[in-house]
């Protein structure tokens, strides 16, 4: 029989919460909660998953929408000139069902295509239908916006994708409710997800890493601090580092990593390679 620990007389039977207050003193603030919570995960009295569940709903009303949107580059758009078959094709090569629509260029999102609405115009030829009338009305959210607050929104207007706008009125990226669920249950893969490696083991404790990655979850995958101010990806701190974007094949070391760009253009980092340093060796940025 499988045993949760000391407090497996009653775990299994009581709710999370009861689980957690259980025989314990009332706490009078949120770090007093965080640290009854890890108190709660070394008892065994709940599980890590748990635990890590519970840490991410204080997390949850910390995050802004552009620490977890997909950014303006990754969003898979069509033009107000695209015909419906054009978007349908869209549609099936990327799997999402809801594609914002541009006028001239990504900057400037006029409009949402949502793929069920399209089903009423099957069979119609495509100079018969105008985008334009598929279209409906995109929510924007300044990408500051706390995810807690957006969230609410979600619910009120019952909508599930906002387009993420910055400071100058142009068009950083895009999320949807189920950016916001991972936040709290982590990863979902939905039947139309494609699965991506962000963290890749390599050969000799060398790891690939996705430049898109969130510079949290790096920094816990390596189990470094890293001061996120300027930036909210593993491509972001890297060009801060420099201050450029750095070059093909070039070797840098920080918080006590050595990285390597395995690919990247003028404008973005996309992979790089990354191993820990043994602890004598050099920690601050090199290159
Ligand atoms: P879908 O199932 O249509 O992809 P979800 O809301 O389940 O929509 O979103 C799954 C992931 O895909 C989320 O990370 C979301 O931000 C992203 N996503 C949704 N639509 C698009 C799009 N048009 N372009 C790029 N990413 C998208």
């Amino acid at each position: 029989m499988d045993s949760d620990g000391p407090g497996e007389t009653v775990s299994s039977k009581r709710s999370l919460i009861s689980r957690l207050f259980f025989g314990r003193p009332r706490v009078r603030s949120e770090e007093e909660l965080q640290e009854m919570i890890n108190a709660s995960e070394q008892e065994g009295i709940i599980n890590e998953e748990e635990g890590e569940m519970l840490h991410s709903i204080f997390e949850f009303g910390e995050t802004m929408v552009r620490e977890i949107m997909v950014p303006r580059t990754d969003m898979v758009c069509c033009s107000t000139e695209a015909t419906v078959s054009e978007i349908l094709k869209a549609i099936i090569a990327s799997g999402h069902s809801r594609i914002p629509v541009y006028q001239g260029t990504t900057d400037r999102i006029v409009g949402l295509v949502y793929a069920k609405d399209l089903l009423k115009f099957w069979g119609v030829p495509d100079e018969e239908v105008q985008v334009q009338a598929v279209m409906r009305t995109p929510f924007f959210v300044p990408e500051t916006k706390k995810i807690e607050e957006l969230l609410k929104e979600f619910r009120t207007r019952r909508v599930h994708m906002a387009i993420a706008i910055d400071e100058y009125g142009g068009t950083s990226g895009l999320v949807t409710i189920e950016d916001l669920l991972e936040e709290i249950v982590g990863d979902i893969q939905d039947e139309y997800d494609l699965e991506e490696e962000w963290l890749t083991t390599k050969e000799e404790g060398w790891i690939l890493v996705d430049c898109r990655l969130n510079i949290e979850d790096f920094a816990d995958h390596f189990g470094i601090s890293i001061p996120k101010e300027k930036f909210d990806t593993v491509g972001g701190w890297l060009v801060d580092l420099l201050g450029r974007v750095p070059l093909q094949d070039e070797q840098m070391t920080a918080s006590g990593l050595a990285v390597t760009v395995v690919e990247c253009d003028e404008r973005t980092l996309r992979k790089v390679r990354v191993r820990p340093l043994p602890l004598n060796e050099e920690t601050e940025p090199q290159c």
